[in-house]
């Protein structure tokens, strides 16, 4: 079936939840998406930070095929090795000491809400449950992570929100401090802001946060949903800011675009769940799990993080250059690959521009273009970019 006639089928059979464009990518190598018409695109979206690897990493596609002739589902009433496994990688590189695993990002932080509300329960007893988020924020589409996002726009027509959650601006200490009252149990936060703008928040904020938190026994959660696995040029984005989360959140780009979520902690929280108290029927199967294992083998061993703070640079620089020759462009921020473009217009219509010319990119928060490509992109191909987006430019100036 050719592209116009999937198309067809899919407004036939497919809820509109989503502002869906025309394309229907069928094939993936590297940075590069063709579609059911044989049009090929250069792909700086990667899933929305998922194909952190590109598309089809071999490494990944050769532990999801030797998976799949082993065992794809085993019940969590049974240990499943690669999840043992997985969960063992992550706590080596990281804060944290146990995993819990589930199916997306959205359900992570369910998670990380339950067991926060759960260890304050179980410690200071049930007035302590409230969460403080930022506005801005976007945490997920269930219930409890749309009461926790921090945009109206997720939040409308779904009325009554779930109870115990406080948004306050984000990378604004003071106002935090200020929020807090003696229900509050935990503070939870993304290290950047991904679908509130790709916000970066000052040097100190983070320092800041957890002072805050240990003077008055809060758990401090990031949800790395969207920068965590190299995305900043590090593992985790927390390490670029010289603090510690109790919990943290991850999900996208984990299992190189298998679904899967992780709930991480320290052993004094994790505690906190014991059996029945959570679950998910999925949640890293060996599956997943074996994805997840290769991809995070891939990230730690190729120099694929140190890569990424380099070519996030030149990306970074490039995107100011282009920037600096038109008017509507305001400001390029972020870290590693995890870039911003702030514009004074509307960014819809150069995503579509760019669609029309072989580029996959993304607007989020109306103005801001997001830059989130696979961390293997070359030089090359962001020059390639650099030069569609020009000719774009040029006509919007125009
Ligand atoms: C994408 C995202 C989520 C939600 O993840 P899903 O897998 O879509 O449920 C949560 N938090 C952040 C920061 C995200 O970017």
């Amino acid at each position: 079936m050719n592209s116009q006639q999937w198309i067809e089928k899919s407004d036939k059979y497919i809820m509109k939840t989503y502002g869906r464009y025309p394309i229907v990518p069928v094939r993936g190598a590297g940075c590069r998406l063709w579609d059911a018409d044989g049009r090929e695109y250069l792909d700086f979206l990667a899933g929305v930070a998922v194909n952190n690897l590109g598309h089809c990493h071999p490494k990944v596609v050769a532990a999801l095929q030797q998976q799949a002739t082993e065992l794809i589902h085993c019940s969590n009433y049974y240990q499943i090795p690669q999840q043992i496994e997985l969960a063992e990688l992550l706590c080596r590189y990281s804060f944290a000491d146990k995993a819990f695993f589930c199916n997306s990002g959205a359900e992570a932080n369910e998670a990380a809400i339950k067991l926060a509300r759960k260890y304050s329960r179980d410690k200071f007893g049930p007035e302590r449950y409230e969460i403080i988020t930022a506005a801005e924020s976007f945490h997920g589409r269930t219930m409890a992570t749309v009461s926790a996002t921090g945009q109206e726009k997720v939040q409308r027509f779904f009325d009554p929100l779930l109870h115990g959650f406080t948004h306050v601006p984000f990378n604004d200490a003071a106002a935090l401090a200020a929020a807090v009252t003696p229900n509050t149990c935990a503070v939870m936060l993304e290290p950047i802001q991904g679908e509130g703008g790709v916000n970066v928040p000052s040097a100190d904020y983070f320092q800041e946060v957890r002072a805050i938190c240990d003077q008055h026994g809060l758990l401090l959660i990031f949800d790395e949903v969207q920068v965590g696995m190299g995305r900043t040029g590090k593992l985790f984005a927390y390490e670029h800011f010289g603090v510690q989360p109790d919990i943290m959140t991850l999900a996208k780009a984990l299992a190189g675009g298998a679904p899967i979520g992780t709930m991480l902690a320290k052993d004094q929280y994790a505690a906190s769940f014991t059996p029945g108290t959570h679950g998910s029927t999925f949640g890293g199967n060996p599956l997943v799990c074996a994805s997840a294992i290769a991809t995070m083998r891939v990230l730690l061993e190729d120099g694929i993080l140190n890569r990424t703070e380099e070519i996030g640079e030149y990306l970074l620089g490039e995107l100011e250059a282009l920037g600096k020759k038109y008017s509507f462009v305001k400001e390029v921020r972020g870290i590693g690959l995890m870039i911003g473009m702030g514009l004074t217009i509307p960014g819809a219509d150069i995503v579509k521009q760019g669609h029309n010319r072989g580029l996959l990119l993304n607007v989020t928060h109306d103005t801001v273009l997001r830059f989130v490509p696979p961390l293997v992109v070359t030089k090359q191909e962001i020059d390639k970019m650099i030069v569609i987006l020009d000719g774009i430019f040029a006509e919007v100036e125009a």
